[in-house]
């Protein structure tokens, strides 16, 4: 059974035995969350109805759109742009792209490039790759060269994030695309949401509510940005693409090391509590469209509605003059 690698990982034993849902006598998978027990099959069955649901559920995408994926080559955002091929193919969606962003990482993004390449070019899926280097003038590893040599060096995921969140927005006005899709899974979600917690973010919570009706200023600017895995944990995407033999990229990025003692740690908090309550993830969904609700409403007081525009692109840009983008780009050609 290769297409189940690292079982333990997973919040899903398996055992052979007859599915809950066909009958039929197989290897089953039982999610620890409801102990069902499903034939691989039927598991992927449910997966693709779940990534239909949260679509139709959050009003995410309808017909009319066309939607860009962001494609990394890891399995989520593989995972993302087969669901929303096959809606494609079946008129559900009016066309779809996938968009990469090659940050320039050494022995890392060029490998995910290829397998991202090679997957849409199996699928005849049209795709376009924009770099760090050919739009902001250095890689992601010159960045991170730069910014070695000055104090109060900020941690590299910090810069990425900010140019890579702009290069996907524009990558996708750039192919006329209306909808944004991210393959952010359940875990990530959760460790997001956690995070903002903890740090008491709370206009983050309420800016991510996923029924928002956005300013004008951001719709003029922003592509609406859609997250269909949301209610996918990790291990069932990794063992998702695994029985669907979907090729994808393993490796982590070799910057996500540096990362933070708390988030690391907020996510093996995670981890560990999802062995013992497996339902813990789904808590934290249901508790975050609850909360973030609440925060949306309460920052629709006209006081709380006023933001500059940075001076230099037009996007909004806080209580600055200039945007984060502007600042970093700025900072970087001084
Ligand atoms: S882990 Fe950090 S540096 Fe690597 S791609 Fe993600 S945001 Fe960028
Ligand atoms: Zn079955
Ligand atoms: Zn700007």
């Amino acid at each position: 059974m290769s297409q189940f690698p690292n079982q333990n990982q997973f919040q899903i034993k398996l055992k052979k035995g007859i599915c809950n849902s066909c009958g039929i006598t197989s290897f089953l998978i039982e999610k620890k969350f409801n102990k069902e027990l499903l034939c691989p099959q039927c598991f992927t069955e449910r997966i693709e109805k779940t990534i239909q649901k949260t679509i139709i559920d959050y009003k995410m995408i309808t017909p009319e759109d066309k939607a860009i994926v962001g494609l990394s080559g890891g399995k989520d955002s593989i995972t993302l742009l087969y669901n929303l091929n096959q809606l494609s193919r079946k008129n559900l969606l009016k066309s779809i792209q996938a968009l990469i962003i090659d940050e320039g990482i050494k022995d890392y993004r060029a490998k995910s490039i290829k397998v991202a390449i090679s997957f849409c070019t199996k699928y005849n899926i049209p795709l376009k790759v924009i770099s760090f280097k050919e739009r902001v003038g250095k890689t992601l590893d010159e960045i991170n060269a730069f910014f070695n040599k000055k104090d109060n060096r900020r941690y590299t995921c910090n810069y990425c994030a900010t140019i890579r969140r702009r290069l996907l927005n524009e990558g996708a006005k750039e192919l006329n695309g209306n909808v944004l899709a991210v393959g952010h899974n359940l875990t990530d979600f959760s460790e997001t949401y956690l995070m903002n917690i903890l740090y008491n973010r709370l206009q983050q919570i309420g800016r991510q509510y996923l029924f928002k009706k956005e300013s004008e200023v951001i719709r003029k600017n922003y592509i609406k940005k859609v997250k269909p895995l949301v209610q996918i944990p990790e291990e069932e995407i990794h063992l998702y693409a695994n029985i669907k033999k979907l090729k994808f990229y393993h490796s982590h990025c070799p910057y996500r090391e540096e990362d933070p003692i708390l988030r690391k740690k907020v996510l093996n908090f995670i981890q560990e509590m999802k062995n013992i309550f497996p339902e813990i993830e789904y808590n934290l969904f249901n508790s975050f469209n609850k909360l973030s609700k609440k925060l949306y409403v309460a920052s629709q007081k006209p006081d709380n509605q006023k933001a500059n525009i940075c001076q230099n692109c037009g996007y909004p840009s806080g209580s600055a003059q200039l945007c984060t983008y502007c600042k970093l780009v700025q900072t970087l050609n001084e």
